[in-house]
């Protein structure tokens, strides 16, 4: 019987980046080999970060975002309390908050409802976001989820659930090409697109 030409440990090593999003075989082999090639330091410290963020990380039970150590932005007492903003994922918040535009409350549904992909409401914890607004005051809710297709379908699922508990509905200005995700468009337009919003339904 032959015998592997490279040591397994390092076999699974590739099989274990391959299974990151995006990362092929040839990219994963090309980690794991820069990784060996490296001093140790390197790979204890993503070890390190990993362990330490799986540990530490939690998604938040109120606005779902990622929180360190049981503590989030959500209760951060400088930020408007009355205005929310859904969000497919943390790197939408990033781009928004880097529009310097908004400076309230956001809810990140942490993807998009998908009938192709099979993402229901459930996955999404769409119940927590309307127990979340029936509870609070909001006086507006903008949904910033992604001109595409599944980003339409999710706030227009949103929009009709969540209408009988808020006057003030908007929808981001779509003044970008249709099929661009919120995270690619460049900040000037995001920002353009949150001053923009108009209201729906
Ligand atoms: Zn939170």
């Amino acid at each position: 019987m032959t015998k592997n030409y490279l040591p397994k440990e390092l076999m699974r090593l590739v099989e274990s980046f391959s299974k990151l999003p995006g990362i092929g075989q040839a990219t994963a082999s090309r980690l794991a080999l820069y990784l060996m090639r490296k001093p140790p330091d390197l790979s204890l410290e993503i070890a390190k970060s990993l362990i330490e963020a799986r540990k530490k990380v939690k998604s938040c039970p109120n606005c779902n975002n990622f929180m360190f150590d049981n503590d989030c932005s959500c209760s951060d007492s400088s930020r408007q309390s009355d205005i929310l903003c859904i969000v497919e994922n943390t790197v939408d918040v990033i781009s928004v908050e880097n529009s310097g535009e908004y400076n309230g409350q956001y809810h990140v549904l942490q993807g998009l409802l998908s009938i192709s992909q099979g993402i229901n409401p459930k996955d999404l914890k769409i119940n927590q976001l309307i127990n979340r607004i029936k509870n609070s005051e909001f006086k507006e809710i903008i949904l910033a989820t992604d001109p595409t297709s599944d980003g339409e379908f999710t706030a227009q699922y949103i929009h009709e659930k969540i209408k009988p508990y808020c006057l003030l509905i908007t929808r981001i200005a779509i003044g970008v090409p249709i099929g661009s995700e919120v995270n690619y468009i460049d900040k000037n337009t995001l920002a353009k697109s949150i001053v923009d919003r108009r209201k729906i339904g």
